[in-house]
């Protein structure tokens, strides 16, 4: 299916000390006996064993373009499955394009997004999921994230979808069983022994379906909104916030372009400051938010931190914004912290405010940084830590459709029971469930499927 030998950067473009230019297919090693010229003479590229690296030079025609180490993966044992030779070359944009025209030059083709784990995935080294998982573990940016990322790539979920597809499958044969005798009209198969068996399958995956809400989360943060009226120190509690925690990660250009936003990493887990731009543009920006805009913030986030200022606002006045902000936000597990900040201009911190506005409150100085690390701490509570270490989160938006496809699936097969359905349309729906089953895996896929899911990987992946 794939005969062309692929070739493309496997390094960022930039500076650095050495870049990576990977080449698959059948051709890879081949061409490399023409363009590279081994130090040691005796050496034959054509017959060196698998995993091994070659230190000499590499030259387009008679011109020598670098002093490289060329890396070869025999079939079937690399990452495609196919020939693959990786040049290590010196890390300059230079000579790394005059690498690719030489390799263009030779009659290779540069690989699309994605295509070297597409190959891999179609030569069987691992299931879609685990394809997928790939992309993942590069774009992770916290230890939940890369914990979720490795063991779905590692197979644990991919697995638990086996354990499932047996049970599916054998329910179906229990479901033909019944079919075959029809004849005799006699119901083979246990009615109740069915029904426990599907019980089970429809805990199973809802049980997987249940774990997204919070997988997505651990993948992508936690998102938290800073909202309150101009000038109370939003913007100034943010940087502050940033700060604090050494460890901010910068978005990778190119995954989220369109996501302007600030995330930290504490205690492992990201958070995601969503919608920031405003905070750090400038003034009139800030003023022009509006209302609106705030509780569509609002409604994004998990956790809300509300800052006011508190050497000029009452117990009183944050009791009924909090009350109007109650009317506007949808119902669910956020959570509502009340920043009162600007303690430094206050004699003393108000008493009976507990009391009076029920809401967990922390009391800061922005601008002295002062218990600042109080939201950090509190934020952190936001996260469940413990739970994410099992195989069974789901963190993938196609695979959480995938199941949710198999629930209503499941729900028809129910419905089919109670209606007294006869075997035949009941197992329609059977593998109706098998077949969303499989496209989470990528037994059952299209084209257009591995477009959708390989198209988001980067170059040289
Ligand atoms: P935003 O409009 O809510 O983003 O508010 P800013 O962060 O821009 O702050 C508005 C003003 O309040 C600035 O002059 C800040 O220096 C000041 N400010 C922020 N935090 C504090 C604080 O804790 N104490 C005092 N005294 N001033 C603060």
């Amino acid at each position: 299916m794939n005969q062309d030998t692929i070739f493309a950067p496997a390094t960022p473009p930039g500076k650095s000390a050495i870049a990576v230019i990977r080449i698959s297919g059948n051709d890879a090693f081949i061409v490399m006996t023409r363009i590279f010229r081994p130090l040691r003479k005796k050496t034959d590229l054509l017959k060196s064993a698998s995993h091994q690296v070659h230190l000499g030079s590499l030259y387009h025609g008679e011109v020598l373009i670098d002093k490289v180490l060329v890396s070869l993966f025999k079939a079937p044992h690399s990452y495609t499955g196919e020939n693959i030779a990786e040049i290590s070359v010196h890390g300059s944009m230079f000579i790394v394009q005059k690498v690719l025209e030489l390799l263009s030059s030779e009659g290779l083709r540069m690989a699309r997004p994605g295509e070297f784990t597409l190959r891999a995935f179609l030569n069987g080294k691992f299931d879609l999921s685990q394809a997928e998982a790939v992309a993942d573990l590069i774009a992770s940016n916290s230890d939940a994230s890369h914990a979720l990322a490795l063991t779905q790539m590692r197979g644990g979920f991919s697995s638990r979808l086996k354990e499932l597809r047996q049970k599916l499958v054998d329910f179906a044969s229990l479901i033909e069983l019944e079919l075959d005798f029809s004849e005799e009209d006699v119901e083979f198969a246990n009615r109740k022994q069915l029904n426990e068996l599907l019980e089970t399958i429809k805990s199973e995956v809802n049980k997987l379906a249940s774990s997204f809400a919070r997988g997505n989360v651990l993948k992508h943060g936690i998102p938290v909104a800073i909202i309150g009226k101009p000038n109370v120190g939003k913007s100034t509690l943010l940087n502050a916030i940033l700060n604090e925690e050494k460890a901010l990660v910068s978005e990778v250009a190119g995954t989220t372009r369109d996501a302007v936003e600030d995330v930290m990493v504490i205690g492992g887990i990201a958070f995601r400051f969503i919608d920031t731009a405003g905070l750090r543009s400038t003034r009139d920006f800030v003023e022009n938010l509006g209302i609106g805009k705030t509780y569509e913030k609002m409604n994004q986030a998990q956790v809300i931190l509300y800052v006011v200022d508190i050497s000029t606002t009452s117990a009183e006045e944050i009791k009924q914004e909090l009350q109007d902000f109650a009317e506007h936000i949808e119902h669910g597990k956020k959570r509502f912290i009340i920043i009162a900040n600007k303690t430094d201009l206050l004699f003393e911190t108000p008493h009976n405010f507990a009391e009076l506005v029920e809401m967990e409150t922390i009391f800061i100085s922005a601008r002295r940084n002062e218990n600042i690390q109080l939201i950090t701490e509190s934020l952190l509570k936001s996260a469940d830590v413990e739970k994410y270490d099992d195989n069974a989160t789901v963190s993938n938006a196609r695979h959480y459709e995938a199941l949710t496809a198999i629930i209503t699936s499941i729900e028809n097969i129910e419905h089919g029971f109670l209606a007294g359905l006869p075997s035949d349309l009941i197992s329609t729906d059977l593998h109706l469930a098998l077949h969303h089953l499989g496209t989470i895996t990528g037994e059952v896929s299209t084209e257009e499927l591995l477009d959708n899911v390989f198209s988001k990987f980067c170059i040289g992946k």
